[in-house]
């Protein structure tokens, strides 16, 4: 289906740590759209799996889990969404360190990727909406009407990470969070399914100097020049 049969549809992909889902969900709320985390669908997943005691590394006991679970994404752009985890709101539980250690080897394969896409596909299917994740303008979402890569320095990312994390209690030490986000960027960029990367047709923004506000205004200007 091309852009001009469903509503528009905005993909944002970037590095952990990069502002995407602070700006996907205000473009959104600006926009009247729905925001779609596809990170917090692949959070989920990593939780229940470290709440069962799954091995991380056994892909088929983690799709099972997967095909029996149900995850919904709950929100319309002016707050952080809820994600309901087969009924349950776990939106508190999904960057924990934990889940920030594990994710990435549960996103990492293909058939959850292709069980997940699916998923996302859905959720994007009437358009009007902005996603945001890692392989949204390359594969999951080939045709959306305008998409956009950020990127900071990896500085800028680990200390927005560290603001976060302190907010949510925790307290962890700057380089180690630098580490962290560098290793998750390499596996998310290194997998052979749906990596980390720029689509040849997405505009680049360097958030690492720019306020919030700035960025989305940035977007939005953007979004109204290309779908009128
Ligand atoms: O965006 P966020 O940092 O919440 O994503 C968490 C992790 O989920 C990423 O590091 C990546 O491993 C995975 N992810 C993905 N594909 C997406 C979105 C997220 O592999 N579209």
């Amino acid at each position: 289906m091309r852009g001009r049969e469903r509503g528009p549809v905005v993909a944002v992909d970037g590095p952990a740590g990069a502002g995407k889902s602070t700006v996907a969900r205000k473009m959104a709320e600006r926009l009247g759209f729905l925001y779609l985390d596809s990170g917090a669908m692949y959070r989920a997943l990593a939780l229940k799996a470290l709440q069962h005691g799954i091995d991380l590394r056994d892909e088929s006991q983690i799709v099972d889990l997967l095909r029996s679970s149900q995850i919904d994404l709950v929100g319309n752009g002016r707050h952080q969404p809820t994600v309901w985890l087969d009924g349950e709101d776990v939106t508190h539980l999904l960057r924990t360190p934990e889940v920030n250690a594990s994710v990435s080897l549960v996103a990492g394969f293909p058939l959850i990727r292709e069980e997940m896409v699916r998923r996302q596909r859905v959720l994007a299917c009437a358009g009007r909406v902005v996603m945001d994740g890692r392989d949204i303008g390359t594969y999951v979402l080939p045709d959306a009407d305008v998409k956009f890569y950020l990127t900071a320095s990896l500085e800028a990312r680990a200390k927005r990470r560290l603001n976060d994390l302190k907010a949510m209690g925790f307290h962890l030490d700057l380089e180690v969070l630098g580490e962290e986000i560098r290793h998750r960027d390499a596996l998310d960029a290194s997998r052979e399914v749906g990596p980390l990367r720029q689509a040849e047709d997405a505009i680049l923004i360097d958030t690492t100097d720019m306020e919030v506000d700035c960025v989305v205004e940035m977007m939005v200007d953007n979004f109204r020049r290309r779908v009128s």
